[in-house]
């Protein structure tokens, strides 16, 4: 497959459009759309001994979280590490993609990783940061064409609600046309108006995809000329954003709790803000990466505790002062569950192509 189709299949699950920073970087940071690849390294850095790895590997891609390239680049030179690891990488055709802020906030990135490997019920979004904008969309076939139809729209992504999908009304009633000169019609004959028992066919769209469903639609409908109507919807679709709050099925103490999370993590150690380990948690609040910025959206959703990783000195004590626990497990801890959750995603988009998770520990730091 080429880069370009591989990119195509990961901003299915994480669009890149979806990033909540105008400043992150996603995308393809080095190399070329256009270029074969048959193997993928998924990391969360790119760091000298994942490209190693990659080569060691024959990968020609490397899919990141973090963008290797943040800021701009004043040189690209052997002697400094980020100059090294460019050269390095293009002189070994290695291509590298970012899916950062984009993968944090989508229903199947980081915070589904990090609940699914702690083994929490699902919950909703702490922090949104997109409301997905719906149309109703109608359409005006034939009755025997309908079925079909509403086949091809829903496997374009129309009709979706929740765990539902195919969700439409249909009514049937009479149309009417008169085919003019030049026309080609599918029912009737040039010249003379045509009655024909038709159906109309109403189902939902989120609007990012609108025009692929009209496209497919067009193309599968019967008539020349196709009749539809797209009305915009106040109703919203789904909600991406940071974070989860979720209910926990029987209360926990926090020492039991953080107990679960090293675990299941496995992290060397967690740091627990809070003065009291015997306090009962029913309520929790998980953020992949930082997630410091949310203490008090946590507190304000009812949550008693929040896991998460990178808590400096002041944000731990305004949790405490809040009366929230955090529970810090690391960045790279918090995060890495999403490497395996992405291969699994990924890997049956994948034609004829490897998907592999790093091995390479990029967590900068140890406990003594
Ligand atoms: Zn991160």
């Amino acid at each position: 497959m080429k880069v370009q189709e591989i990119i195509r299949k990961i901003e299915e699950i994480a669009p890149k459009d979806l990033a909540c920073y105008p400043e992150d970087n996603n995308g393809l940071l080095i190399g070329s759309y256009s270029a074969d690849v048959s193997k993928v390294l998924l990391a969360l850095d790119l760091t000298s001994d994942v490209l190693d790895e990659a080569i060691k590997l024959n990968c020609q891609l490397i899919v990141t979280h973090h963008p290797f390239i943040f800021k701009g680049l004043k040189n690209i030179r052997d002697d400094m590490e980020q100059g090294r690891l460019i050269i390095k990488g293009i002189k070994n055709n290695i291509n590298v993609y970012c899916a950062h802020t984009n993968l944090d906030v989508v229903d199947l990135g980081v915070t589904e990783a990090l609940r699914k490997k702690l083994e929490f019920p699902k919950g909703t979004v702490l922090h949104p940061t997109e409301k997905e904008g719906l149309s109703k969309l109608v359409v005006y076939v034939p009755k025997e064409n309908a079925h079909d139809l509403l086949l091809v729209i829903s496997k374009a992504g129309a009709g979706h609600i929740g765990r539902y999908s195919h969700c439409s009304f249909m009514t049937e009633g009479e149309g009417t046309f008169k085919p003019l000169e030049g026309s080609n019609p599918y029912i009737g004959k040039v010249g003379s108006i045509e009655k024909v028992q038709e159906i109309k066919l109403e189902t939902i769209v989120p609007n990012k995809i609108l025009s692929s469903v009209i496209k497919m639609m067009i193309k599968a409908h019967p008539y020349e000329e196709v009749a539809y109507d797209i009305i915009p919807l106040n109703n919203t679709g789904k909600v991406f954003g940071l974070g989860s709050v979720i209910e926990l099925e029987e209360p926990i103490k926090v020492k039991e709790l953080a107990e679960k999370v090293k675990e299941k993590l496995h992290c060397q150690g967690v740091k627990i803000f809070s003065r009291d380990l015997d306090k009962k948690i029913s309520k929790v609040a998980i953020c992949g990466g930082s997630g410091g910025s949310l203490i008090q959206e946590a507190k304000f959703a009812g949550c008693q505790c929040l896991i998460t990783g990178d808590i400096d000195y002041h944000k731990g004590q305004m949790a405490v002062d809040l009366g929230l626990t955090v529970i810090d497990a690391g960045h790279y801890y918090t995060e890495v569950p999403v490497l395996e959750h992405l291969r699994e995603l990924v890997n049956d988009k994948l034609e004829d192509v490897e998907v592999y998770v790093t091995k390479v520990n990029t967590c900068p730091y140890i406990f003594l």
